[in-house]
């Protein structure tokens, strides 16, 4: 039976005004199983006035302290329901059971963290070149604002926003992805179990256009925190040139890794399999280009294949699987093309590169490696969100620092060697955002999260993202006792 969810906004469970649904698909079977409100433009403004509401009336007013119980007791309402959040995400996107209902109890870490920090960030006093002035910052709170989420990894990609936001004051309208809604909607319940203000926390569903395109350019939204694709993006950023609001955005990624021939070889291999096999490659910072130095290439590169031919496809619910069904038939559909063109072009497929005959129902689509030439062919080249690694060779350091920095994304990267000194000199000439020395795929409240180039801009994660929730305010204080001076100059 499909099971009816409905959007929650300033403390009440609604469908949309129009009464439109979307239906959402079990990417195991690609069945019906949840449906849930189509969002419009009048359901957006609905949701950002209650949120603002909410910020004048309360939520901006409350001690940081207590603002930080409620982040606890969501800490704790998603560790006693990590399980249940983790099903109802497999269910609904196709990520491995194992990893989501971990992940939805290591969430729980980012919104204690955020409430430890809540009351720890402080304003300065200057020490101004004016007489008998004291003048002081604060950091306060920016307003309303829009968290757009997209379907792989919300739990995450939700804390990482609503926990700093929180904390520092702010009210929240967050927007789930259609593609895979229901997560946000079981999140709700939790925030409704704390007890917090009505209209701080909304969570909305709809597509990206209407529904994310009206909460973008809302009059009364002030801050947009936006996690998806780059074509997305460039929407969000014409959008709040409506609201002008401060926008960050964490995009896409084609990650690049490298072998040095003197690397852990067994470590190295298991870092690349996390990195582009695990949560069959729709991650962010999937590992996807791989750079093997040439006097190790064939022996390494071997290895590598016998791994990825072992590695298990199933359903995501099973804890034997290791890699479930793809999303969505638009992931599967770019994946395909992309082999088909880089095969075309010279690549070698040396494992998987055809759709998995495990099921006619779900998209599953093997570990697959393909050679390449060169690193433009386009499975070198294109973020797929999915688990095909691009193997290049290199002979040198210097070469292959300008190899992995030729891209137009820098999200993440990973670097395999025993030596500290060459690991340390291509971390710090890699154009990234992250960079993994001797390990890959790993997250933390405490570690800032966050790309360069086409990868986006802002932070997310550890103390100085909290910040981007604040704005500074400076305030002139006269303790002179004259009068002001001259009112026809300013210095
Ligand atoms: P997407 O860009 O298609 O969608 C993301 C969200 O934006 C969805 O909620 C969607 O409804 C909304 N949206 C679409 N059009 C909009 C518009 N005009 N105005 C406002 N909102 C709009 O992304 P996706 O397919 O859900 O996710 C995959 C992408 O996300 C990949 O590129 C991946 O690399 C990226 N991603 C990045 C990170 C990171 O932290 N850097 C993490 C996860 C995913």
């Amino acid at each position: 039976m499909i099971q009816e969810y409905k959007m929650f906004i300033n403390g009440e469970w609604v469908n949309s005004s129009s009464n439109k649904k979307i239906e959402t698909l079990n990417p195991e079977n690609n069945e019906v199983w949840a449906s849930v409100p189509e969002a419009n433009d009048q359901d957006v403004d609905f949701a950002v006035q209650s949120a603002q509401k909410a910020f004048d009336s309360s939520w901006s007013k409350l001690h940081p302290r207590e603002r930080a119980k409620y982040l606890r007791l969501i800490a704790n309402e998603l560790r006693e329901n990590a399980k249940h959040l983790g099903k109802i995400e497999t269910i609904d996107t196709g990520k491995l059971f194992r990893e989501t209902k971990t992940q939805a109890n290591y969430i729980a870490e980012y919104y204690d963290y955020f409430a430890g920090l809540a009351d720890k960030v402080e304003g300065t006093v200057i020490p101004i070149d004016k007489e008998d002035m004291q003048v002081t910052t604060t950091r306060v709170p920016i307003g309303v604002v829009a968290a757009i989420i997209p379907w792989n990894s919300q739990m995450l990609l939700t804390a990482v926003k609503l926990a700093p936001a929180l904390a520092m004051g702010n009210t929240v309208v967050i927007k789930a992805s259609e593609l895979a809604p229901v997560t946000l909607l079981e999140f709700a319940k939790l925030i409704e179990k704390t007890g917090m203000p009505k209209g701080v926390v909304n969570i909305v569903t709809g597509l990206g256009d209407p529904c994310g395109k009206a909460l973008t350019q809302h009059h009364l939204v002030e801050r947009i925190a936006f996690t998806g694709g780059p074509e997305t993006a460039r929407h969000i950023v014409k959008n709040s040139s409506y609201n002008l609001s401060q926008v960050s955005l964490e995009l896409g990624g084609k990650s690049p890794v490298a072998v040095f021939d003197d690397a852990d070889q067994e470590n190295a291999l298991n870092g690349i399999t996390a990195g582009i096999f695990g949560a069959s490659g729709q991650s962010c910072i999937a590992g996807s280009r791989l750079y093997i130095q040439s006097s190790i290439y064939e022996i390494f590169l071997n290895k590598l294949i016998d791994k990825a031919k072992k590695i298990k496809l199933g359903p995501p619910m099973s804890d034997e699987t290791q890699m479930g069904p793809l999303n969505s038939l638009k992931q599967l559909e770019v994946i395909e093309k992309n082999i088909n063109d880089t095969v075309q072009q010279g690549g070698v497929i040396k494992c998987g590169g055809k759709r998995s005959s495990l099921s006619n129902k779900g998209y599953y689509f093997p570990a697959t490696i393909i050679e390449c030439e060169n690193h433009n062919l386009p499975t070198a080249e294109n973020e797929l969100f999915g688990p095909v690694l691009s193997v290049m060779k290199f002979e040198k350091e210097d070469e292959l620092v300008n190899l992995m920095n030729d891209n137009k994304y820098g999200l993440s990267s990973g670097v395999f060697t025993k030596d500290l000194g060459r690991g340390m000199r291509v971390s710090k000439a890699i154009r990234a955002g992250i960079v993994f020395v001797n390990t890959y795929r790993l997250i933390s409240p405490m570690a800032p999260f966050g790309g360069m180039k086409d990868s986006g801009y802002g932070k997310e994660a550890g103390q100085e993202s909290i910040k981007e929730y604040t704005r500074v305010k400076t305030t002139w204080f006269n303790a002179s006792r004259k009068p002001m001076s001259d009112p026809f100059t300013m210095g």
